[in-house]
């Protein structure tokens, strides 16, 4: 019998998420989801690290198996990096995301300089082993926030979101694989992956 690939516990509950990380691992690890009778992890740090660890390190020990978390923030320059690490929450506690998007609009819209609009996605990923063992990357994507929600893929901010090295796009405008060319969870992705196979 010949060994399968290893085994990997995405530690999300966000299906959205799990199909790009699936995705964008192609192959190379046998994703299985998280535990449902784990708690969801209390995000309570004060930075994308220290919340992407915190959630792989449940998972791992809960599970026994290798663990994977990410962590994303949206920084908007003209409201001083927020959303930022409350990026999930901006709109209160168990805001939807169209509620997340809908704040943040009228936040801008109310600064009124249209050229204030430029963002930021960055991602955490950490890796955690049975044994505690931790790798930590992280990806980055500039961009700009719409005037309005455009497109239907994605999740999140995705309507809103425009990478300045697209061609003016939203990321929900895009198919998946455009989005994965610029977005900030594939360069985490990536980056992780180069240090797993560095010697
Ligand atoms: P989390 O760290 O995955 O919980 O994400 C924090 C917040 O960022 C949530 O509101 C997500 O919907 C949002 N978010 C995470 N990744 C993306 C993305 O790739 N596009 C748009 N929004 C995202």
């Amino acid at each position: 019998m010949t060994a399968g690939p290893p085994r990997l516990v995405v530690a999300s509950a966000n299906p959205a998420k799990i199909a790009e990380l699936v995705d964008l691992l192609g192959g190379r690890y046998a994703i299985e989801p998280r535990p449902p009778e784990l708690a969801d992890t209390v995000e309570d740090g004060d930075t994308l690290e220290a919340n992407a660890l915190k959630k792989a390190r449940e998972v791992a020990s809960f599970s026994g198996v290798a663990a994977l978390a990410d962590d994303t923030g949206l920084f908007v320059d003209a409201l001083e990096g927020r959303p930022g690490v409350h990026t999930a929450r901006y709109a209160g506690e168990s805001a939807t995301s169209e509620q997340n998007v809908a704040r943040l609009l009228a936040e801008l819209d109310g600064l009124g300089d249209p050229a204030g609009r430029s963002a930021a996605f960055a991602t955490v990923i950490a890796l955690v082993e049975p044994d505690g063992t931790s790798t930590v990357a992280q990806g980055r994507v500039a961009g700009r926030i719409a005037s309005a929600p455009r497109g239907e893929g994605g999740f999140g901010y995705d309507p809103v979101f425009v990478p300045l090295e697209g061609d003016g796009r939203t990321f929900a405008e895009m198919t998946p694989d455009e989005k994965h060319r610029y977005s900030h969870r594939a360069r985490a992705l990536q980056a992780l992956l180069h240090q797993l196979a560095a010697p």
